[in-house]
């Protein structure tokens, strides 16, 4: 008889994971809580796949020998516990799916930065001539690409929650971009559960294999301190030189690997900012270490016009210049955005409060930002945050409110940022409808 695999959750990476194992001789169950989108219920009849919705039929999930959950899902939902108490082993989807490929595979995780960081080495190893897939939190899942795919490199972008779920998955080249408070509702507000979860990207490399981390990141250095993996190992930073790895010097990013050196100016970086140096830094140690060409490297950084919502610039309405950076979900991010900005600011923020310290941000509001607007449902921690230092903090309760308000605000030649540092489920649907509304209603001025 088949093996029977349970897979929780029915989005993007539940039902990849299903599609690949359906390939694979499985017997496949898919269950989610809430209701499947139309687009996914098409695939999972497509394939011939059993799936129910609204609820989870408990009988029918204990059978099973394998578990995939999807990473939206906690370890605390009642199906997880009780799936975990009948000893049933529980993985994640990126770990299931590298059970089912022999490519190699460049694993970029962090707090902030990750998705861009996977899209720019994309960018240059496609650019190289590479065949190589993007996976993982971006686009299509992982599983899903391994199931129809046929790629011979992969840039996986890898959140906490799908790490916490693997065990065996080996990354030929990982990447920690940074690691900054984020998601600690999900791990009982223990900063140090986060971290090792983010650390376990380590697990199972080999001394062949290659681990790029951010050196200025005192989270990540005394944890590597501490557990001296044994892979070869790149740091970037402003605080180099390294003995090999990246840095800046002279304005100029400098890669070093085997006494072999890339250098190109900052100014040549399409995108701007510190944050974008340092995902620029690790993009070019990742690529360096694949023997990527230097020039195609160049052309690459040079040409990689950003993401969407990552301080994406909209439009200037009567020479207001608008910066949609939806995706800032937390704290830090927001920290880079507002360091890149010139001063007199006027900063839309708010929105679902995941436990923030808003104190880091004082300096930089202190000095750029002339108002706040504050798009959330609750604003009061940002009014306790910021009213003694900000004169003008007004509140809004739509964005094409929040949107007139910042414009009537500001002056010509400053900015407007929408870069909230909360969540947005609140008022939006998620961070992108937030960033689609935010540009909309710019557009509209
Ligand atoms: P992730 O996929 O880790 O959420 P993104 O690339 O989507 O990262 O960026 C999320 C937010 O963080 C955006 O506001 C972006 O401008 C900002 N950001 C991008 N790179 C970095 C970085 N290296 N450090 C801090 N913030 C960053």
């Amino acid at each position: 008889m088949a093996k029977q695999i349970v897979i929780l959750g029915a989005g993007e990476s539940g039902v990849g994971a299903a599609v690949l194992a359906r390939k694979n001789g499985y017997e496949v169950f898919v269950s989610d809580i809430g209701t499947i989108n139309p687009e996914y219920k098409k695939a999972l009849s497509d394939y011939k796949l059993d799936w129910e919705e609204g609820c989870h039929s408990g009988n029918k999930l204990l059978s099973a020998s394998l578990v995939v959950k999807s990473p939206g899902i906690p370890d605390t939902a009642p199906i997880v516990k009780s799936l975990s108490e009948s000893g049933i082993p529980i993985i994640s989807e990126i770990e299931f799916a590298g059970r089912y490929t022999d490519a190699v595979k460049i694993c970029v995780t962090g707090s902030n930065g990750k998705t861009t960081t996977s899209m720019l080495i994309w960018h240059i190893l496609n650019n190289a001539g590479v065949n190589v897939g993007l996976a993982g939190n971006i686009g299509r899942s992982f599983a899903w690409m391994v199931a129809e795919e046929d790629y011979d490199h992969y840039v996986v972008e890898i959140s906490s929650f799908q790490l916490d779920g693997m065990f065996d998955f080996r990354a030929d080249i990982a990447i920690m971009m940074n690691i900054t408070p984020d998601h600690l509702d999900r791990y009982q507000n223990d900063f140090t559960q986060y971290k090792n979860s983010k650390f376990r990207i380590l697990q199972n490399m080999r001394p062949v294999d290659h681990f790029i981390y951010f050196q200025d990141d005192e989270v990540i250095t005394s944890e590597l301190s501490v557990i001296s993996p044994k892979v070869n190992m790149y740091p970037f930073g402003y605080s180099g030189p390294y003995l090999q790895g990246a840095w800046v010097e002279q304005e100029e990013i400098r890669v070093l690997i085997n006494n072999n050196s890339f250098n190109m100016s900052l100014f040549d970086l399409y995108m701007q900012g510190k944050h974008n140096a340092y995902n620029s830094m690790a993009a070019g140690i990742a690529s360096r270490v694949l023997e990527i060409r230097k020039e195609t490297i160049r052309e690459s950084l040079t040409d990689f016009h950003g993401v969407e919502h990552r301080l994406e610039p909209v439009i200037q309405v009567h020479g207001i210049e608008f910066l949609n950076d939806s995706k800032a979900t937390n704290v830090n991010s927001t920290w880079y955005a507002l360091e890149t900005m010139k001063d007199k600011v006027v900063w839309i923020a708010g929105g679902v409060d995941k436990g923030n310290d808003y104190s880091m941000l004082l300096p930089l509001v202190a000095e750029k930002v002339s108002a706040i607007v504050c798009l959330g449902k609750d604003n009061s921690k940002i009014h306790d945050a910021f009213d003694e230092i900000v004169e003008t903090i007004v509140d809004a309760e739509e964005m094409s409110e929040a949107v007139r308000m910042a414009y009537y605000l500001s002056q010509k030649g400053t900015q407007v940022l929408l870069s909230p540092a909360c969540a947005s489920f609140d008022l939006f649907e998620n961070y992108e409808d937030r960033g689609r509304q935010f540009k909309e209603c710019v557009r509209h001025l």
